[in-house]
């Protein structure tokens, strides 16, 4: 029983390098590591809904730019859609400054967060909660 504690223990203890965390990049479904992880609210069609969704670095600019074209493309949809999304992940916790804006401004304002930040914020966001 001890030599399989100390086996299992130093094991992980000794480990050389720990391998990265890693994530499945849900634009070209392969296993990244977490080092290029960007997350964005996506706009999916099928659901007619935003998702916090993750990608990697190749991802990243088409899925921002899909969302930038149903928050462009607005309407009441988008606007229930985009609501909802705020609210599960309470992102006007993390953006004060959204308070205010008319609603197409505010969804505008995010993506332009998630632009300037590549996505690390929501990243951290996603990390930090569960819906
Ligand atoms: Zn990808």
């Amino acid at each position: 029983m001890t030599a399989l504690f100390d086996w299992l223990f130093r094991r992980r203890r000794s480990a050389p390098t720990a391998p990265p965390p890693a994530f499945l990049c849900s634009g070209c479904y392969q296993v990244k590591n977490s080092t290029e992880m960007h997350a964005l609210p996506w706009w999916n069609p099928d659901e007619r809904a935003f998702f916090m969704s993750i990608r990697c670095a190749e991802c990243f600019p088409n899925s921002l730019g899909e969302a930038r074209t149903r928050v462009r493309a607005w309407d009441r949809e988008a606007e229930r859609a985009f609501r909802a999304f705020l609210k599960t992940w309470r992102i006007e916790s993390h953006l004060p400054e959204l308070s205010g804006l008319a609603p197409q401004a505010k969804a505008e304002a995010v993506l332009e967060h998630v632009e300037r930040t590549s996505g690390r914020t929501f990243a951290a966001v996603f990390h930090g909660q569960t819906p």
